[in-house]
């Protein structure tokens, strides 16, 4: 069989060959087809209609086509699905062309190489990250191209996933043998690219990078010798858009270096349990850290706070001064109140200025960016105003404002040549203003007096031949022509030539008609194409300023930020943290931000936490739905907004800055991963106990609650005992085992509290106040009744209880060790709590099961699990 029997068929298996590993769009007129294999993966994932096309000889070629009006969403359900697409367009006229039309792939667009709106979501970036492991440190360059921004970020090994976690990229590059770079993915699934191991050789990458920037060394980006595994990563992922772009990246900004100890590595579970930029139940939307903080007012400002908050920072003056924003910002409600209106309105500049750097964008794009641009000497004056007497540069707006440009010349190019509503596509209607160039208005002038002159033919020719009905009109296939009804037929004068009979009227043409015809249409023509020049002139010339649009769009975006976090801690009530560079956690006062504004105002009962070096470790008891995990959470989170920068709610608070921050949330099962809850559990124990420093802060919330009732209690126990002794670092432990209330009598630094509850008859109030103590008892019977057990229910769970206790059936922590049995030497008061929640733990798994969703193997893997587990009690 020959598979290329016609000359186009050649063609596109010549293209087709060198993009193998994508779907290929193939431009033919109005229609993108597909062929062969690509045409049928492209119909099992669109849902097209697979036809055939005759390939010259006997063969039949499997088709399918997008129409090129359409194609934006057929993309992006395309790379959405994790798919490559290579968009191979006709690159010359088809009047022109002898023979096979030339075609070319322009560009190829993957997850993590995306330009379109469509594809992207204006308020995250869209990485592109290449990995690059070296012993224990990791290199690993990230790349947004819808914006430009890079990355070269060196991380210990250990810290690659949280790197990612913080990244979620798209699309990830790993060298073809590593295998293990990227052990896990992150939940979204990005997409993996392997590429070839010699890519990401450093020598050959530093002169990559050195060559796109168009500089001797790569020095002087302020890469030293410890940056190298970024930079062999960075070498493959320059490399890597090359090809996608064949144009080139010229907006790809010097790269930002960020080395380990620069930040605090947010691990993927701390930061789900704490729901900062994602809620629990799932979703971006409500119930999160971001959707407190975020009130900025520009795409750019909610990608950059969104990135603050998985990045908080760890050196104090850094800390500090953006703390001295934020306080000038939140001390003057109506100078901040100008900022923001100035903010208001100013559209995405970096995605604008990359598209117009790239040779894209339309020209309402184009106009948008100029509109945007413009409104910064707006921004800068309210900014004066806000800084008072000693002006910007004396305040702590100095250092960000040093490298303030207003790029006023660019609004001004854009705007006196832009019209104020220009088209999306160029064509029908002008893009360009009159008086823009001499030409443009020539051929414009021709065009409408042509207008005006059809009119006047009009009008003559009513005069000429007394028919007052004639008119002039227009269309595609004949032109202009004069109507005549069938009425006046015999009033025509002999130099009308016949063009085409209607039903009542007759059509025709004179040499006069026609000449003006000509003319505008011609005219037509020329504006059009002039048009064009001037507009992608002018996008040329702005592309060419992207350095200055970068700069300005991010020090706008740190305005927003700064502005945002101001206006939330003064519509919050949040105050001032003060950090430090010593150990000591103190909380006033604190408060929930995303849990009290869910409730009415006030209605949030705050709380103070103390974590001293001498009491650094919390256990904190109290019954079911006291708001144990509240605490623990709020104390998580008022750290991590200290240390992006922002006010706390609380009344006072004095921040040890902490290196690293651990939430491990033993009620939030990942069955996702296909791992038991518990084991999943252990393992990220196992990590914090690995990695958490005297600096870190860990909070624990049930641990041990995945397994039996003893284990539990002696895996938390250890768990607190290590984390005392050996990482000495600051310590919330959330629990339901009141064994663990025993603990303080060992540990010399570790002291009780507990929610208080009050007793009201058969009544129990939750107070949600901590107390210093542990809790006495559990309340789950209490509980119970809250959920709406039936009173006879409750009633036999009493009698049981009451009978239990005066049994002492249940000995506490029997024969887990030598603590455990101090501890059940004093143990009295514990027991209840063994009894009230020991749930068998393989029925509590098998709650969770779907088995509607399984496939059999997967249900028959599930039951040898369970047997197993049962066999092994
Ligand atoms: P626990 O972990 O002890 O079971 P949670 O922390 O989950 O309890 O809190 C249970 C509920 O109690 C929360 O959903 C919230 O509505 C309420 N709550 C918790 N803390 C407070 C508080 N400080 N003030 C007011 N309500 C609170
Ligand atoms: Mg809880």
């Amino acid at each position: 069989m020959s598979r290329a029997s016609t000359p186009l068929m050649q063609q596109y298996r010549e293209i087709k060959d060198r993009h193998q590993d994508a779907i290929l769009f193939f431009r033919m007129g109005d229609f993108y087809e597909m062929f062969y294999e690509d045409a049928e993966t492209a119909s099992r994932a669109l849902g097209l209609t697979l036809t055939s096309r005759n390939n010259g000889g006997a063969t039949e070629v499997p088709l399918a086509g997008v129409p090129v009006k359409a194609a934006g969403e057929y993309l992006r359900r395309l790379v959405q699905q994790g798919f490559r697409v290579a968009i191979c367009e006709q690159t010359e006229d088809p009047k022109h062309a002898k023979g096979i039309v030339r075609r070319e792939v322009i560009e190829t667009i993957t997850p993590g190489a995306a330009f379109a709106d469509d594809l992207l979501d204006g308020s995250r970036n869209n990485y592109l990250c290449a990995v690059h492991s070296a012993g224990d440190r990791t290199g690993i360059a990230a790349a947004d191209l819808s914006t430009g921004e890079f990355r070269l970020i060196v991380c210990h090994t250990q810290d690659v996933d949280a790197v990612m976690a913080r990244l979620t990229p798209r699309e990830i590059l790993t060298r073809r043998d590593s295998g293990s770079a990227v052990r896990r993915l992150p939940d979204d699934g990005a997409l993996v690219t392997e590429r070839e191991a010699w890519e990401f050789d450093a020598e050959l990458a530093s002169s990559e990078i050195a060559r796109q920037f168009g500089i001797a060394s790569i020095e002087g980006l302020g890469i030293g010798e410890g940056d190298m595994p970024a930079v062999a990563a960075a070498g493959a992922l320059i490399r890597y858009m090359r090809e996608l772009q064949p144009g080139g990246v010229p907006h790809l900004s010097r790269p930002v270096v960020e080395r380990p100890g620069g930040s605090m590595p947010l691990d993927e579970m701390t930061r789900r349990n704490l729901e900062l930029i994602e809620s629990l139940r799932g979703g971006e939307s409500g119930g999160t850290l971001l959707s407190v903080l975020d009130r900025t007012l520009t795409p750019m400002g909610s990608r950059l706070l969104r990135q603050w908050i998985l990045t908080p920072l760890t050196e104090k003056t850094a800390i500090d001064a953006r703390l001295d924003c934020v306080e000038l910002f939140a001390r003057d409600p109506i100078g901040r109140e100008a900022v923001r209106d100035a903010l208001d309105g100013v559209r995405d500049i970096e995605r604008l200025g990359s598209k117009a750097a790239a040779g894209r964008g339309t020209p309402r794009d184009l106009r948008a960016l100029g509109d945007s641009v413009g409104r910064l000497p707006a921004l800068h004056d309210a900014l004066a105003k806000l800084a008072g007497p000693n002006g910007i540069e004396g305040g702590p707006l100095g250092p960000l404002m040093q490298k303030w440009d207003g790029c006023a010349e660019i609004a001004a190019d854009i705007t006196t040549a832009i019209v104020e509503r220009p088209p999306i596509a160029m064509g029908e209607e002008s893009c360009i203003r009159e008086g823009v160039d001499s030409s443009l208005d020539e051929w414009r002038s021709l065009r409408d007096g042509g207008k005006d002159a059809i009119a006047k033919i009009q009008l003559e020719e009513r005069t000429r031949t007394g028919i007052n009905s004639l008119k002039v009109g227009y269309n595609r296939v004949f032109g202009y022509f004069i109507e005549v009804t069938n009425s006046n037929s015999h009033l025509v004068p002999a130099d009308y030539q016949r063009r085409q009979t209607l039903t009542g009227a007759e059509r025709y043409v004179t040499p006069a008609l026609k000449e003006h015809e000509e003319k505008v249409l011609n005219a037509a023509e020329r504006i059009e194409q002039r048009e064009r020049e001037l507009f992608e002139a002018l996008r040329r010339k702005v592309g060419l300023q992207i350095r200055r649009l970068q700069c300005a769009a991010q020090i706008t975006a740190e305005l927003d930020v700064l502005a945002s976090l101001a206006e939330v801690a003064e519509r919050e009530g949040y105050t001032r943290p003060s950090v430090t560079s010593g150990f000591d956690l103190k909380i006033a006062a604190g408060r929930h931000p995303v849990v009290e504004r869910m409730m009415p105002r006030e209605k949030f009962i705050p709380n103070d936490i103390r974590l001293p070096e001498n009491a650094r470790m919390i256990i904190l008891t109290g019954p079911n739905m006291s708001g144990k995990s509240t605490i623990l959470r709020q104390t998580g989170l008022i750290v991590l907004m200290a240390q992006i920068g922002s006010f706390v709610p609380a009344a006072s608070a004095e921040i040890g800055i902490v290196d690293r921050l651990f939430t491990r949330v033993g009620a939030s099962d990942n069955l996702v991963r296909g791992q038991s809850t518990f084991m999943v559990e252990m393992s990220e124990t196992s990590a914090i106990l690995h990695t958490a420093t005297e600096k870190s802060l860990v909070l624990l919330d049930e641990i041990g609650r995945g397994t039996s009732t003893y284990d539990g209690v002696s895996i938390a126990w250890s768990v607190s005992e290590y984390l005392h002794d050996h990482v000495k670092c600051k310590t919330v432990f959330a629990t339901h085992y009141h064994e663990l209330t025993q603990l303080p009598d060992e540990l010399v630094s570790a002291c009780n509290y507990s929610v208080e509850v009050k007793e009201v008859g058969e009544e129990v109030l939750f107070l949600h106040r901590l107390v210093a103590g542990g809790a006495d008892r559990s309340y789950g019977i209490e509980v119970g009744r809250l959920a709406g057990l039936p009173p006879v229910v409750l009633e036999r769970a009493r009698k049981l209880l009451a009978l239990f206790e005066g049994e002492e059936i249940v000995s506490a922590l029997g024969g887990t060790g030598k603590k455990g049995s101090r501890v059940s030497a004093q143990g009295s008061g514990d027991q209840l709590t063994l009894f009230g929640s020991a749930p068998n733990p393989l029925v509590e798994d098998l709650k969770k099961m779907e088995p509607e969703k399984m496939t059999p193997i997967e249900a028959l893997a599930l039951l040898d699990r369970l047997v197993s587990r049962a066999r092994q009690g």
